[in-house]
């Protein structure tokens, strides 16, 4: 990252389902000066997502030229087939434009991202109440099918183990008490 880019970023990362997009929109609206880090995915749009807004949906064909091309600051596949990549550019865009990024990551990625940006960014873990409070909130989104389910579940038991070498762990239980915490957490590293 060139000099001139001297941003902060926030990561959120937690098992499917946790809450880190609900949290996340909460944090972008709570005036901290925060900007979306828009990731790159070769998983199909759902039909509630825009392209450019939610991610940059691309092929896997067009997601690994990028991977070949040095686009990425991380990129992963989360599932199998399915793609995920923080862009290098969106660093860059958000970054110029005088913001702090934030980052709805996958728990891997999420690590990943702290190695790169260390006390520059304030990671967040999200955890569920419970896997079984995490099951029923997949289950009522209503986007996934039964195999999905199940590989989402699989990947999250062993995901919350990751938790402490976070920076912060927020219990998304009550979602109005979580945000607050989050939104605390953020504001006291954004403004310190
Ligand atoms: P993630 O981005 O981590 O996959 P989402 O933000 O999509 O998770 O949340 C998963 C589902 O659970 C969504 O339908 C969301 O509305 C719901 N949800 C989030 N937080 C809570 C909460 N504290 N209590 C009940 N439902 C919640
Ligand atoms: P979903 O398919 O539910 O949108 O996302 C699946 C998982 O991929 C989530 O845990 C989400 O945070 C993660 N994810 C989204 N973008 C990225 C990314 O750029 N990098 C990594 N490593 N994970 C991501």
């Amino acid at each position: 990252m060139s000099g001139r880019m001297a941003g902060k970023c926030v990561i959120c990362s937690a098992p499917s389902g946790a809450g880190k997009t609900t949290i996340v929109h909460h944090l972008l609206q709570a005036g901290l000066g925060l900007a979306f880090s828009i990731s790159a995915t070769s998983r199909p749009r759902r039909p509630n997502e825009v392209d450019g807004r939610d991610y940059y949906f691309l092929d896997q064909e067009e997601f690994l030229q990028r991977v070949h091309a040095g686009a990425f600051l991380e990129w992963e596949e989360v599932y199998p087939g399915r793609y995920y990549g923080t862009l290098r550019s969106e660093l860059e865009r958000i970054w110029t434009g005088g913001h702090h990024a934030i980052f709805d990551v996958d728990v891997k990625g999420g690590m990943q991202l702290k190695k790169t940006f260390g006390g520059n960014a304030l990671a967040l873990f999200i955890r569920p109440p419970s896997l079984e409070t995490l099951a029923e909130r997949l289950v009522k989104r209503g986007t996934e099918t039964e195999a999905s389910l199940k590989v989402r579940l699989e990947k999250a038991t062993i995901e919350l183990q990751a938790g402490p070498r976070f920076d912060a762990v927020v219990v998304n239980d009550d979602l109005q008490r979580a945000c607050h915490e989050a939104e605390e957490r953020a504001r006291e590293f954004l403004n310190g």
